[in-house]
């Protein structure tokens, strides 16, 4: 036994080597109250603290409209689906929720998943199956969910320079003109916040006859006119002909989903494991979800996303001129640069020990060694004063820290 147990705690003890071990955070959120939330302790002992690293970028998961389907739903219904999709787990909730997901996107369908990860795991695995030879291009920098669903999947893949559309054309023109083809990529890469090129990389698709698959999980609810996503927002959304999303960041509730023509959703709903072989999401979460993204296709919505973007401006606004490096590429998402794994850390444990702010440092492998950085995210429920204080303690802890400051990142 002990070779097992030695084995692990080398494992961990590589992690702590590091400082990259990772701690969870043990907060509570009270409902109307976000970003307030009360952090227990190790000890036990509990502190007031904002959240200032959560996906909940509008706050819909405290939305009266929200909570107020899921306790109907809750109500007529009861807790589980009961079942998988094809065994007696899909309800009126579920074909409710893909009906409003297929708005949307301007799409004839979709499909609803656990989450976005395993709907990218799953539909990039399964595409395989359904085209025999089928290349993928995947963009260098894509999330994990995607990396894994093309790896599963076997057969060819070309990893393209992060957003370098000229890379990709290389890529594409070495290939079999008759091979079926498939571009994967991001339209906000949620560490750095920058955007993909999503124009130029529907051009390349049109050109060289592939299929494009898009995650807009850090843009739906947020960016364009309905909260479709940066291709909404860009006049783009028509040309992609797979967009996966998730409905735990902005819409506030959980689950995931790719939207596309009736044909292919029918296909990955038919091959796809990820979705046959496990239970459907409880159909109050499916009402939620579909509430929220209802709402936020609104007037309602418009104001959310505005307000976002005002906030996040103002925060690095502000940042910058303390001269603190923030990689500021013009998205919601507001990383400070560290560089360093135990000063990320270290940063991160007196911003919420001190001072009351939770931000979770971010590491490798989650971002490249030497990138650490400190990830914030503000939202329309984060105002003047939550800002207010969060600059305060970033430009004291910097200097305590001896930190660079006036280096921009790109
Ligand atoms: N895609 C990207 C780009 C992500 O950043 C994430 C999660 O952080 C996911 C997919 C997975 O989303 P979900 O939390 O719904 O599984």
């Amino acid at each position: 036994m002990t070779r097992y147990t030695d084995a692990i705690d080398a494992s961990l003890q590589r992690l702590h080597d590091e400082g990259r071990y990772r701690t969870f955070i043990d907060i509570a959120r009270s409902q109307g109250q976000f970003p307030h939330a009360v952090w227990t302790r190790p000890d036990g002992s509990k502190k007031d603290i904002t959240v200032w690293c959560g996906n909940d970028y509008l706050g819909m998961g405290q939305h009266p409209e929200v909570l107020g389907a899921m306790h109907a739903a809750l109500d007529a219904t009861g807790a589980g689906s009961g079942g998988t999709r094809n065994i007696s787990g899909t309800t009126v909730w579920h074909k409710a929720l893909e009906a409003e997901i297929a708005d949307l996107h301007g799409k004839e369908a979709a499909l609803v998943f656990t989450s976005a990860y395993i709907a990218n795991d799953a539909t990039l695995s399964t595409l395989r199956t359904i085209f025999p030879g089928l290349i993928i291009y995947s963009d260098a920098l894509n999330h994990a969910s995607m990396i894994e669903g093309v790896r599963r999947g076997g057969g060819e893949k070309r990893i393209f320079r992060h957003n370098d559309v000229a890379h990709l054309r290389e890529l594409l023109a070495k290939d079999d003109p008759a091979a079926p083809k498939l571009i994967a990529f991001e339209s906000i890469y949620s560490m750095d916040g920058d955007f993909g090129p999503i124009k130029e990389i529907c051009d390349l698709a049109q050109e060289f006859d592939a299929l494009t698959y898009l995650d807009e999980v850090h843009a739906v609810g947020m960016y364009g006119p309905r909260g479709a996503g940066v291709a909404e927002r860009d006049g783009q959304m028509h040309r992609v002909d797979i967009i996966n999303g998730t409905l735990a960041k902005a819409y506030g509730v959980f689950g995931g989903y790719v939207a596309a023509s009736a044909r292919m959703v029918d296909a990955v709903r038919s091959y796809a494991p990820g979705f046959i072989f496990t239970t459907s999401l409880p159909p109050a979460v499916a009402a939620g979800a579909a509430a929220s993204v209802r709402f936020l296709k609104g007037t309602g919505g418009q104001a959310l996303r505005t307000r976002h973007q005002t906030q996040a401006t103002i925060l690095k606004t502000r940042l910058k001129a303390m001269g603190l490096p923030i990689i500021d590429h013009g998205s919601h998402i507001v990383p400070v640069h560290v560089g360093n794994p135990v000063h990320c850390k270290m940063l991160s444990d007196m911003l919420l020990e001190d001072h009351g702010i939770y931000v979770q440092p971010i590491n490798f492998p989650t971002v490249p060694r030497g990138t650490e950085r400190l990830r914030f995210t503000p939202s329309p429920v984060h105002g003047p004063q939550e800002i207010d204080r969060l600059v305060r303690a970033m430009d004291a802890l910097w200097s305590h820290c001896a930190l660079n400051r006036a280096e921009q990142v790109a």
